[in-house]
């Protein structure tokens, strides 16, 4: 029998039972018990607003999600070693939405599985292991992904970069050396990342790939400022490497004018990885490749995923991507993602706190500040509209190296109406906090 707890005592237990390194939202936390759409309702019947969520990413528990999920599930769940209609269904589907030569998909579980694959898909091409990166970015929990991952490594209880590793500075044209009023931002900060591709030319030892996300998610929602892509990938290439575009959180949709975020530079990166919406909340993640690196990892050994690629997941996923069509979601995140922007920007010379509105369809950032000369973070008060929100229904979260930007990256099913409920109730916190 299924015990239904009290929030308090599931905090308890989960002291007793879990790892002591998971963390929770909120001092007071929530439990959660149904989703629908981009709401969530707590055990006590309360409804929320989820602007956080960016995994259920067409709807908590979306009805033919749910349906394709059940249907394939009871009538076969097994691996890539037998013939089965859904995985090539799917991956002919899903290639479709990339632009050529990306045409080879792996399936994984997740967005680490995908990102560690295409570190060994990389590595197998370019026979090289040292690797490039941005300052900030986090690319999954595998052991091979905190060396690349700064969110991780240079925080507390990290380890610091290690030797195989490079890290390009952040173009980040609010708080970065080069402003985003500068025309040439994007190549000027694509210069900073070729200095470290040449210091590492220069120890005779030149890197397998680059790896960014296509906007900066735990970076603080830095756009990529226009060129930046182009010009970093035509030195990596020209040195040898391959380019890695992680859409891990930025995917499917969700910058509202492309499918995928790497098309707003004008790039088409060797390796894409995905996760978290892929599946809209099941496990799946996935490497899309071309068939040259692919090949190059055909090197004899047998790449085996026990649940990657089963005709469950493959079902969902393919599904996700019929509904994405279907209920023309793309141009949803497009027009409520513009709307939401240009009204941030019409409110912030309203606050003083407000240094920035960053973003591109529904993933957007606003950086608070305490002073517009020193851009001293407002830590602290970022944290205080968060739990005013949470007051008022609304699910939001911060994030970036400061802690100091709230992040909007809702399922992309938020609508108008939720962006006026939004709007309203953060302009309300905002006061108080301003007070
Ligand atoms: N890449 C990015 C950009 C991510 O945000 C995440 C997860 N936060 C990952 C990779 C890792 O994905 P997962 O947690 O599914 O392993």
């Amino acid at each position: 029998d299924i015990v239904e707890r009290a929030p308090a005592k599931i905090t308890a237990e989960r002291t007793r039972h879990l790892g002591p390194n998971l963390s929770v939202s909120y001092k007071k936390p929530l439990k959660m018990v149904r989703g629908e759409g981009q709401y969530l309702y707590t055990d006590t019947g309360e409804k929320y607003l989820d602007m956080v969520n960016n995994v259920c990413h067409i709807g908590h528990s979306h009805p033919r999600v749910v349906a394709a999920a059940a249907k394939q599930a009871a009538a076969l769940n097994t691996n890539t070693r037998y013939l089965h209609d859904n995985i090539v269904n799917y991956a002919n589907e899903l290639v479709a939405t990339f632009p050529d030569p990306l045409s080879v998909c792996f399936f994984v579980n997740s967005g680490s599985e995908a990102n560690d694959l295409a570190l060994r898909l990389a590595q197998a091409y370019s026979g090289r292991r040292e690797m490039l990166i941005v300052d900030h970015a986090y690319h999954g929990n595998l052991t091979s992904l905190i060396d690349l991952s700064p969110y991780k490594f240079n925080r507390k209880g990290g380890k610091g970069c290690p030797d195989h590793v490079k890290i390009c500075p952040m173009p980040d044209g609010f708080r970065g050396p080069i402003s985003s009023d500068d025309p040439e931002c994007g190549r000027k900060y694509a210069d900073l990342a070729i200095e470290q591709l040449r210091a590492f030319e220069a120890e005779g030892r030149p890197p397998a790939a680059f790896i960014a996300e296509s906007v900066l998610g735990c970076g603080g929602q830095i756009v990529l400022p226009n060129g930046y892509l182009k010009h970093v990938y035509k030195a990596v290439r020209a040195s040898g490497g391959l380019c890695i575009a992680d859409e891990v959180q930025v995917g499917f949709g969700r910058v509202g004018s492309y499918m995928w975020g790497f098309e707003l530079q004008g790039v088409v990166p060797d390796i894409v990885t995905l996760g978290k919406p892929i599946g809209n909340g099941h496990p799946l993640g996935a490497v899309i490749t071309t068939r040259e690196v692919a090949n190059a990892f055909h090197t004899g050994m047998e790449y085996f995923n026990t649940f990657g690629g089963n005709p469950v997941s493959c079902a969902i996923g393919r599904e996700v991507l019929h509904v994405i069509r279907d209920e023309r979601l793309q141009a949803n995140a497009r027009i409520v993602g513009d709307f939401m922007m240009e009204q941030l920007r019409l409110m912030a010379p309203r606050f003083d706190l407000i240094g920035e509105v960053r973003g591109v369809g529904l993933f957007i950032g606003i950086e608070l500040i305490e002073d517009h000369q020193t851009l001293e973070p407002a830590t602290i008060k970022a944290g205080q509209v968060i739990n005013l929100m949470k007051d008022r229904n609304i699910l939001l979260s911060t994030d970036g190296p400061l802690d100091n930007v709230i992040k909007i990256k809702p399922p992309i099913t938020f609508d108008m109406a939720d962006a006026k409920t939004f709007l309203d109730c953060f302009a309300q916190c905002m006061e108080i906090v301003s007070a």
